[in-house]
């Protein structure tokens, strides 16, 4: 398939970096990444005219591509270095994994849903980007790879998974949607071995995070 990244979806891109400042969002690497990323190509294509709107959008697999509101904001809380190792869990569509490798990050990112690692993965790699996808189940983090400095949660988790706690390097970060139907995304700070801090910083509405990997719908 032919991916085009026109002027006018640069256009369009510069005015939802416009409409994130307005929202708060001030990290320059954050709105810079934002500005680069071309969203309307994790989208499918009955939405592609609404790509660049401050809007969430059905994906495959019943799933959604989060708001880039949301996007910024998780990314401006992980507060990421370049070449920092980061574990995401839930790739969905990708559009957040490509956010945060344009910001220099060393990414991991888990997906549960064959279909959508496999569209994403093909995706990202497309677009020349460099990370580590994986098939699996985010409860379990990622041993091989831990300890990361960043793990970002794009599912709504009823409890703090506790193998991603330890999994997270002693003053490393966590952002993290907790609740059910609704959640409080949550920024969690390892301060020492069994020492952690939570900062709540505000409503938010994810699908759930579940257990397990589903390779046939
Ligand atoms: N970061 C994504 C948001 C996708 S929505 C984006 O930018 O598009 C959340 C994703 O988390 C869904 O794709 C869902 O399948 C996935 N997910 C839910 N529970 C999971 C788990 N336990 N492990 C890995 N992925 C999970």
């Amino acid at each position: 398939m032919e991916r085009i990244d026109s002027f006018r979806h640069k256009g369009l891109r510069n005015r939802l970096v416009q409409e994130l400042k307005q929202k708060r969002i001030t990290d320059i690497e954050v709105l810079r990444a934002i500005g680069n990323v071309p969203r309307h190509l994790f989208i499918d294509s009955s939405f592609v005219k609404f790509a660049y709107q401050d809007k969430a959008f059905p994906i495959a697999a019943g799933q959604t591509i989060s708001q880039p509101y949301t996007v910024a904001l998780q990314s401006q809380l992980l507060e990421v270095e370049k070449g920092e190792k980061v574990l995401e869990v839930g790739t969905g569509s990708g559009y957040q994994a490509a956010v945060l490798m344009e910001m220099g990050v060393q990414l991991f990112s888990i997906e549960r849903q064959r279909e959508l690692y496999q569209r994403s993965t093909r995706l990202l790699k497309e677009l020349g980007y460099q990370g580590r996808f994986i098939l699996g189940d985010g409860y379990e983090g990622l041993p091989p790879s831990a300890p990361f400095d960043k793990i970002i949660v794009t599912a709504g988790a009823p409890v703090i998974p506790r193998n991603l706690l330890i999994q997270l390097k002693v003053g490393g970060l966590m952002v993290i949607p907790l609740g059910d139907q609704k959640q409080i995304l949550t920024r969690i700070t390892r301060l020492d071995d069994d020492e952690f801090e939570q900062e709540q910083i505000e409503e938010c509405a994810f699908v759930p995070m579940l257990n397990g990997v589903v390779k046939d719908l």
